[in-house]
């Protein structure tokens, strides 16, 4: 028997107050009442968001137009009565957008964003039904220009790009094609035929749209070919970059042929840039890191998320995997492309590991811990988040590149961790629709399967306990040579060991564990006003502190709320390390050998 298909309708209603309308029409609603839900989270961003409070006005109606009394029985639950036999019921609501992120929903008369998780009321039971989507155009004349991208496929009648309807298989594919709708650039390109697309919304001055699809083709087909060596296809029929180009923002959502990216105007090529800017370097690495999340996290998943519940926290130990390799992969897979030299791939590496550690929290959190509870720490970071919590994107990728160097350099460069992913893709392909995703314990049989090496100690040592790669070491048969340095950028940062942030007030925004801040008893919030006795507001701290050596006493004057508090402070005696990681130009042929096979030619 077919399955019922679940008709949406969603409309951009009014701009100016930020509201789509949208309706969900079913055929065969349950005879004891239909329910609706929407989810409380959404896939990529693991916190609990509670879309369900944006949507406004909610009715129920019959087909043939009578009201259906509806009614909540949770945050984002809502309760049909019974319909008679024969009858469709069509749920009618507002949408409120608002949200400049890649996680929800926004709309105002420059564009329209949405993803389904923040829109579509899934009708209970109905979860693997087909679903089909009208989406409709803007009324306002002025908007008449508006376009449509998206993962979806459109249906027969829409032009690819155009308002119309467009299908999924059901609803899990639904709410993973997120929406854009408005006037926006574009380019296209294709990957061994596949055709990509990246549409980028907002003012960019003289953009070089084909740089950017020159540039990511050669990312794109980086990845492809590192997990299908034989056909360097991607597991899609198209693929999507949205992209918001903001004043001051920085994030990427991974979907299985789309991907939603937010960043700044400036990180984007021009007309007549030479090389890679540090921000345009910046804004492929995120590109190369959510195309990797296509096969890492969206096809290959954690045991946790087959299939996700949307309603309450899916918890997994092994985010450090599917984030951490994945933010691996994204700088080395821009590097393999050719896009950044050696020496630049290096220094993310060396800049990576230095963060991590120089962080205290690494010593009180694990991987799988931190991985488990990114659901109120990581997402959920407080000004002491530096001293409680591990980063499983840094430390995650630093445990990638740790295994990468090992197997590598164990087998003389005949296996490595590309071997590994892969095997994991061929897993998730071969089990079809029995795929169970992967589980913590088959982690270190698999690396061994894939290389014959086996890493069960350190890896338990990196992820379950708190031992720090020492990469240091790891890249010694790579010729390339790790340095420590001092951590100079700023001078409060080297000599009291704490953030203030920028601007007219001197305002701490956090103390390092073992700081000399945190000995004299500054805290997070303290507005530093005087140092001996010279006022340090107004951009002045680090020209002040300049004057003072290692080791000095120095009396600090700083507002706590409305308390004027005075500090004797002891200057650290040692800033923090800086590590660098340097190409050893008297490195042994095997040495060079090792490193190419790595990171690629110079
Ligand atoms: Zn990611």
């Amino acid at each position: 028997m077919a399955r019922m298909t679940i008709r949406y309708a969603i409309f951009p209603a009014d701009p100016g107050a930020h509201l789509f309308q949208v309706t969900v029409e079913i055929d065969a609603p349950d005879p004891q009442g239909q329910r609706f839900t929407l989810p409380a989270w959404i896939p990529g961003s693991y916190m609990i968001r509670d879309f369900a409070r944006n949507l406004v006005r909610v009715r129920a109606l019959t087909g043939d137009g009578r009201r259906v009394r509806i009614g909540k029985t949770d945050k984002h639950s809502w309760q049909c009565a019974p319909v008679a036999a024969g009858q469709s019921l069509t749920l009618a609501y507002e949408v409120y957008a608002y949200d400049l992120s890649v996680r929800a929903a926004h709309l105002d008369t420059t564009h329209g964003f949405f993803n389904g998780s923040s829109v579509f009321l899934l009708p209970a039971g109905h979860e693997k039904a087909p679903c089909r989507v009208d989406i409709f155009a803007p009324r306002e004349r002025r908007l008449r220009g508006w376009k449509v991208a998206t993962g979806l496929a459109p249906a027969r009648g829409t032009a690819p790009g155009a308002f119309g309807t467009y299908l999924a298989a059901d609803y899990d594919e639904l709410i993973d094609c997120p929406v854009e709708m408005g006037p926006f650039a574009a380019e296209d390109f294709t990957v061994e035929g596949v055709p990509h697309r990246i549409v980028i919304t907002g003012r960019v001055a003289k953009l070089d749209t084909a740089r950017l699809g020159r540039d990511l083709a050669r990312v794109c087909a980086t990845h492809a070919r590192m997990f299908e060596p034989r056909t360097r296809r991607p597991p899609f029929e198209r693929y999507t970059f949205l992209t918001f180009a903001v004043d001051s923002g920085y994030g990427g959502l991974e979907h299985r042929n789309s991907t939603a990216l937010l960043c700044q105007r400036d990180d984007l090529p021009h007309v007549g840039m030479q090389s890679a800017t540090e921000a345009y370097r910046r804004f492929l690495g995120l590109a190369s890191h959510e195309y990797f999340h296509v096969w890492n996290v969206k096809r290959i998943k954690p045991a946790a998320f087959v299939p996700y519940d949307l309603r309450h926290e899916n918890y997994t130990p092994l985010l450090w995997l599917f984030e951490g390799f994945t933010a691996y992969y994204d700088d080395l897979g821009v590097r393999r492309a050719g896009l950044i030299t050696p020496e630049q791939y290096l220094g993310e590496l060396a800049a990576t590991f230095t963060t991590v550690l120089q962080r205290s929290g690494r010593r009180k959190q694990s991987l799988a811990e931190s991985s488990f509870d990114a659901w109120i720490k990581y997402y959920k970071p407080d000004e002491n988040a530096p001293n409680s919590v591990v980063s499983y994107y840094q430390k995650g990728a630093l445990v990638a590149a740790a295994l990468d160097l090992s197997l590598r350099a164990a087998t003389a460069g005949r296996r490595s961790l590309d071997d590994v992913m892969r095997l994991f893709w061929r897993r998730y392909k071969l089990a079809g629709t029995e795929y169970a995703g992967v589980a913590e314990e088959d982690i270190a049989p698999a690396i061994f399967e894939a290389t014959g090496v086996d890493l069960a100690r350190p890896l338990r040592a990196w992820t379950r306990e708190t031992a720090d790669p020492d990469l240091a070491e790891l890249l010694a048969p790579f010729g390339v040579v790790a340095e420590r340095g001092a951590a100079l950028e700023s001078a409060h940062f080297a000599l009291l060991g704490c953030r203030i942030g920028g601007g007219a007030e001197a305002r701490v925004s956090q103390v390092f564990d073992g700081s000399p801040a945190q000995a004299a008893g500054l805290s997070a919030g303290d507005q530093i006003v005087a140092f001996d006795g010279l006022r340090a507001g107004g951009g002045r701290i680090d020209a002040v502190l300049a004057r003072y050596a290692p080791g000095d006493r120095a009396e600090i004057l700083a507002f706590r709320r409305d308390e004027l508090l005075r500090f004797e402070v002891e200057l650290a005696r040692q800033a923090p390390v800086k590590w660098k990681f340097a190409i050893d130009p008297k490195a042994s042929a095997g040495a060079r050998r090792l490193r190419t096979a790595w990171l690629g030619m110079a």
